[in-house]
């Protein structure tokens, strides 16, 4: 084996030695939590991802442990230029902080990196080479064709595929056949010699999942590849290993391969960390549950709902959500607390996967904008408009206070905040009215929407035209217009109304609901007295002239 590594040491010639490394790292304080997320780089964010960073950062945060941001970018086929720091922005977007890692695509901080894996070569190099020493790995020598014919063997005769027992080729090859193939320059990857049986099933505590009996793995994976780079399987453990981590909690598309991470790290005479496998987010296609698919769902990006202008911590707040049931009732008994200050549970987590509801996630968005004073919704909704709407950044830099005055109808000073925004992408659409370029009903729009006749609008407005006084309180303005109704032929009540309709146009409130019309184009808006503040004299006189 010696005359094998010294040809390995030629081939990667590096002088880091698995000592050195280990003397670098020094242990954490006792009991400290550790926990990660290793995205690897692909150009997207995915919605899953943030929602498994926000449990791993809870995990290690309400212990008072450390969250790590770790870059797993081996795989060069999936490495997309950029795509670190959509990362990096992505989650910072979202409020979930690291204390150690990548903070850009070429900045880190912490003592235990680099935290990029591309940094790291001479790392597994180290621990690779020890491997082969000890006799616990080797190269294999099979090109693509003989793994091809290997598999299809396998499968003829009924057999489970994969590089294991008899099938493993170099497992106990002589050393002069591997030398003459390193000699020779055969390209090679190198495997983990498996001392597993997969008839032996072994019982792993996963946190969770729950008690999960799996089998040993008997296979001889691939720990670095031909190009000279680690596969996942084996680079995370080197890295978990050494940044200390506690806990690894990532997508349950990882289970499977636990047995052959337990086993990683105790041939490397190491403590596996805790692991614990989150069920991917599902969503409902023809009333069956799937999971979200990178592919066909809009909604499985992050960029999804910075389009659709869902705020970030609604967001968060329904990823919260959907980790910990309780965090409604939380939101309900403390609407003023920070989301951070929620008592997260990993226990409470449910086993199978969670729901993506979009009409719940509104209904938290419109609590989220509710619970936001005027200057506050002013200043989220114009930094969005900055880059998805700017049109609308451009006016609400040049008219603050008229959107700030629209903003405060039925938010300040009352005892019910009127919840109609649900995300930043739809609330112009909400107030457009109160722009006069943007307002252009169709002729004859107070008649069509009221279902009163022309002569009875007509006569009634301009009465209102005649007695309309601005300065007066809601009450008084209210009164006023209501007397006015009835010397309209509205009746005073539905009461009244009811006993007589005939004798009436409607009542007062189909009185309202002409001027709500005139002014407006609409049936349904906020309070009526309100807007009219909002809007101006001159802009309501205006308007209602255009239906006399
Ligand atoms: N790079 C792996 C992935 O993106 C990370 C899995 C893990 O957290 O260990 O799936």
């Amino acid at each position: 084996m010696d005359n094998i590594i010294k040809k390995m040491d030629t081939l990667f010639p590096s002088t880091l030695t698995v000592e050195d490394i280990e003397k670098e790292h020094k242990p954490r304080p006792e009991n400290h939590t550790v926990t990660r997320i290793a995205p690897s780089p692909t150009g997207m964010m995915h919605i899953g991802s943030v929602y498994a960073a926000l449990i791993s950062e809870r995990v290690a945060h309400m212990a008072n442990g450390t969250f790590i941001l770790r870059i797993e970018d081996t795989d060069s086929k999936r490495k997309v230029e950029g795509a670190t720091d959509i990362i990096i922005n992505g989650l910072k977007r979202y409020g979930i902080t690291s204390d150690e890692g990548a903070i850009s695509a070429t900045e880190e901080v912490g003592d235990y990196g680099p935290y990029t894996q591309s940094d790291r070569y001479d790392i597994y190099l180290a621990y690779i080479k020890k491997l082969l020493q000890e006799d616990l790995a080797y190269p294999c020598f099979c090109t693509e064709d003989e793994l091809n014919d290997i598999r299809e063997q396998q499968t003829k005769q009924g057999l489970r595929t994969g590089y294991y027992g008899s099938w493993a080729k170099y497992k106990n090859a002589p050393q002069e056949v591997i030398l003459e193939h390193l000699e020779k320059g055969t390209p090679f990857t190198v495997r983990f010699k498996s001392t597993g049986k997969n008839f032996n099933k072994r019982l792993f505590d996963d946190i969770l999942k729950g008690k999960r009996n799996l089998p040993e793995n008997d296979a001889d994976v691939v720990i670095l590849k031909a190009s000279g780079l680690p596969t996942y399987h084996f680079a995370h453990i080197i890295d978990d290993h050494l940044m200390g981590t506690t806990h690894v909690i990532r997508g349950d598309e990882w289970l499977s391969s636990l047995p052959l991470h337990v086993q990683l790290f105790e041939a490397m005479g190491w403590t596996p960390p805790h692991y614990g496998h989150i069920s991917p987010i599902e969503i409902m296609d023809d009333n069956k549950r799937r999971k979200l698919s990178k592919r066909k769902d809009p909604e499985a990006s992050v960029t999804f709902y910075e389009e659709k202008g869902y705020p970030k911590e609604a967001v968060l707040e329904y990823l919260m959500n959907l980790a910990n049931s309780g965090f409604e009732k939380f939101r309900t008994e403390n609407p003023d607390e920070s989301v951070w200050n929620f008592p997260f549970d990993l226990q409470k987590m449910g086993r199978s996967g969670a729901l993506l509801d979009l009409a719940k996630l509104d209904s938290i968005s419109r609590d989220y904008i509710g619970r936001l004073s005027a200057e506050e919704l002013y200043n989220s909704l114009f930094e969005w408009s900055e880059t998805m709407a700017p049109d609308l950044y451009t006016r609400m830099k040049n008219d603050k206070d008229y959107f700030l005055n629209i903003f405060k109808i039925e938010r300040e000073n009352v005892e019910r905040v009127r919840k109609d925004f649900t995300n930043w992408s739809t609330i112009w659409h909400e107030i457009d009215y109160f722009f006069d370029d943007s307002f252009s009903p169709e002729d004859g729009y107070v008649a069509k929407i009221t279902e009163q006749s022309p002569e009875v609008i007509k006569e009634f407005l301009s009465d209102f035209i005649n007695h309309y006084n601005e300065k007066l309180s809601n009450e008084d303005w209210f009164s006023n217009m209501k007397t006015l109704a009835e010397t309209h032929g509205f009746a005073p009540n539905g009461k009244t109304y009811k006993k007589d309709p005939d004798s009436y146009h409607g009542t007062v409130s189909d009185a309202a609901k002409i001027l709500r019309v005139a002014l407006t184009g609409r049936a349904q808006t906020p309070d009526l007295y309100s807007l009219m503040q909002v809007m101006g004299k001159e802009r309501v006189i205006q308007r209602l002239n255009k239906s006399v």
